[in-house]
């Protein structure tokens, strides 16, 4: 694909994200691999005025076009694309019930076997940093080595995947793991979760699973 499409792509995201509900006003963002760099939503533009043009490039060393803002948080956004050669889209956004998960700081346990479209076997919360900063990125490159989604203390979401479709459609998942455990929390303080043993086993059949995209 080339640039004008990822970045229609990238658009076409964004307002899907809002659309079944993951996100208000302009407090997501969404980027995707280009060359040696990724694409990104720009600062404080509505999404639903939002054009291809307007999309940003960020280089691997942290470089963008000088007559574009890039999203404020395109400092994570670099991390991941370092921490996870192999995987090329990330969709971050304040969804209400991840972040709400977030705000108590607690992982997300094997609560049920979907906790495996991570690639580990529950959903990890990362420590608070203040957005746009360095120490912010440091904890997400952490985390994102080995859990494709993680909870972001007191912030948000990120999903990341192979592509955008799959970005996306993880983040929506991890919304939905975050509204069920949200609701057996206040019912049973120490929730029950699958054993190591069986999320090992449907790890290994998650290899085959998933959302089938192009
Ligand atoms: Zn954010």
């Amino acid at each position: 694909m080339n640039r004008e499409q990822i970045a229609q792509e990238i658009i076409e995201t964004c307002l899907r994200m809002n659309a079944i509900g993951l996100n208000q006003g302009t407090s997501g963002n969404i980027s995707a691999r280009y060359q040696s760099g990724f694409l990104i939503t720009p600062s404080g533009i509505p999404y639903e005025r939002l054009t291809p043009e307007q999309i940003v490039y960020v280089s691997n060393e942290g470089e963008y076009e000088a007559d574009k803002v890039p999203s404020s948080e395109w400092h994570f956004h670099l991390s991941c694309y370092q921490a996870r050669p192999e995987l090329n889209a990330v969709v971050h956004n304040h969804a209400v019930n991840s972040t709400a998960v977030s705000i108590l700081n607690h992982t997300i346990p094997a609560i049920h076997y979907m906790v495996a479209v991570t690639g580990t076997d529950h959903v990890p919360c990362i420590p608070y940093a203040t957005f746009g900063t360095k120490a912010l990125s440091d904890n997400v490159k952490e985390g994102i080595k080995y859990s494709k989604a993680l909870l972001m203390q007191h912030h948000g979401l990120i999903a990341m995947e192979v592509n955008l479709e799959k970005a996306l459609w993880l983040a929506n998942e991890i919304e939905i793991l975050a509204q069920l455990y949200l609701k057996v929390l206040p019912v049973m303080e120490s929730v029950p979760v699958l054993s190591q043993a069986e999320m090992q086993c449907v790890l290994e059949k998650f290899k085959n699973y998933g959302l089938k995209t192009q």
